[in-house]
């Protein structure tokens, strides 16, 4: 429901003014109904974490007399600033983070073979993965992106290293310890034994930081880098805790070849982990370019979600998702940088991408049938709420209605060095047309300041 627009009693919970931030200014987000809404001069009040209420400006007296706080303490945003929620990448290497922007001549197969596995290896090191996982949590948080999915490696106490940089830097993540007992160098693999035994120990030690925003996910890399007994057993895991699962399907059509020599009696990708107990709501599949007719169907019917990466698809030349197609099909859809596949680790530039994979559709790829591009505005909602609703956490996070948390960003079109303009005398921008241009030309320094669960972490007090 959006119940936005219409203050009610369902749009504020009670919490004492004292503890309240409240922001006056102009906020926008997604709901159901609207990919980017603007809600122009309306306050936002903040208790516990969480969104205590959302109206416009002209309820601010009722607000003071319902919620106990003082005029003052209302923080105007300045002129021309806006609210929007947190950025959600559904799906990211944390230690591919060390050679992102290079590497970018090789389709996956052979990328995964010269430039990954010798990269990902490097993790064994609890210095070095502590120096890069430290960057990639600082570097996310400051591109606004307050949830991320995250892959680590096969190392389990490296793999917790970033799982608590995380905590303590104030992300909200999904952390995997990597499974792979196939497929690699013997450098970098496990048996099958030590990948289950290490997992587990991972999900009770992630547990045990007793962080609740950050939390294991398993992560079977993909079908080829993983044996049947492995996934079986993974299947079996995230049963009994009850966790995530993220995985890659369909990314390149030599990938899936090389699956269905391997796994033949399967019928296609998708099937392969769902026999083995890896397909269900929790689910987050990276992807899903190549797709059947039935593995759509399934991936629906298990109530999956789709990871849509257009940087790495186009970097390594994986192939351009039909991504209003996904959506048509009913399917649960969130934007993700996938780094470094994607040479970027912003989400802006995933929503830039997202809108050029949909044109090349448009241009080319349709045979003929009508297609209508995804514009900005779907980006948006699915770089906020979309992904919410992949990684399951919709009912917490996305966007700006009352009782999620406040997981947000403050952004500054007039920031020092900001790398567009915006003119308000001769020419007038709209409010419609900043938002734009921040979305297609805008970057961290126009990011002011990055908030997760309440809790300012860019700038850090
Ligand atoms: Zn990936």
């Amino acid at each position: 429901m959006n119940g936005i627009n219409k203050p009610s009693n369902e749009d504020h919970f009670s919490v004492n003014g004292n503890d309240l931030q409240i922001f006056q200014g102009t906020l926008i987000h997604a709901t159901n109904d609207h990919p980017l809404l603007i809600l122009e001069d309306h306050v936002i009040g903040v208790g516990q974490g969480k969104i205590a209420f959302v109206a416009p400006s002209s309820e601010l007296s009722n607000l003071i007399d319902r919620h106990g706080f003082q005029q003052n303490e209302v923080r105007q945003l300045q002129k021309g600033n806006f609210l929007m929620p947190g950025f959600v990448d559904t799906h990211i290497h944390a230690p591919q983070y060390v050679y992102a922007g290079t590497g970018t001549d090789l389709p996956l197969l052979s990328w995964l073979t010269r430039y990954t596995i010798p990269v990902e290896s490097k993790f064994k090191d609890l210095k070095f993965a502590s120096l890069a996982y430290n960057d990639v949590v600082e570097t996310t948080l400051k591109v606004g992106t307050t949830t991320a999915c995250y892959y680590a490696t096969i190392h389990k106490h490296a793999s917790l290293r970033l799982a608590e940089i995380a905590a303590n830097l104030g992300q909200r993540a999904f952390v995997g310890k990597v499974n792979m007992d196939t497929f690699s160098p013997d450098y970098y693999l496990e048996t099958t034994q030590e990948s289950i035994r290490d997992t587990e120990w991972f999900i009770e030690q992630v547990r045990e930081l007793n962080c609740p925003r950050v939390n294991p996910i398993i992560t079977p890399r993909f079908a080829l880098s993983c044996t049947s007994p492995l996934m079986t057993q993974l299947g079996v895991l995230a049963d009994k805790y009850d966790v995530h699962i993220q995985t890659h399907i369909n990314e390149s059509l030599d990938e899936i070849a090389s699956v269905k020599e391997k796994f033949p009696g399967y019928g296609n990708y998708a099937r392969v982990y769902d026999a083995h107990g890896l397909m269900n709501n929790k689910t987050v599949l990276a992807h899903c370019i190549h797709m059947e007719d039935d593995e759509v169907s399934l991936i629906k019917e298990r109530g999956a979600g789709v990871a849509h990466c257009p940087c790495s698809n186009f970097t390594i030349m994986s192939g351009v998702m039909n991504l209003r197609e996904r959506l048509q099909q009913g399917l649960k859809v969130g934007l993700a940088t996938d780094v470094s596949g994607g040479y970027s680790s912003s989400m802006l530039v995933a929503m830039r991408q997202a809108v050029i994979a949909s044109r090349v559709h448009s241009i080319s790829l349709t045979d003929g049938k009508e297609h209508i591009p995804v514009e900005y505005h779907e980006a948006f909602r699915l770089a906020t709420l979309g992904g919410s609703e992949v990684l399951g956490l919709s009912d917490k996070i996305g966007n700006f209605e009352v009782g999620k948390e406040f997981d947000a960003l403050i952004i500054d079109p007039h920031a020092a060095n900001s790398p567009f303009h915006v003119y308000d005398t001769l020419y007038t921008d709209t409010i419609e047309d900043i938002v734009q241009k921040f979305l297609y030309l805008g970057d961290d320094r126009n990011i002011a300041e990055v908030y997760v669960g309440g809790e300012r972490v860019k700038p850090r007090t």
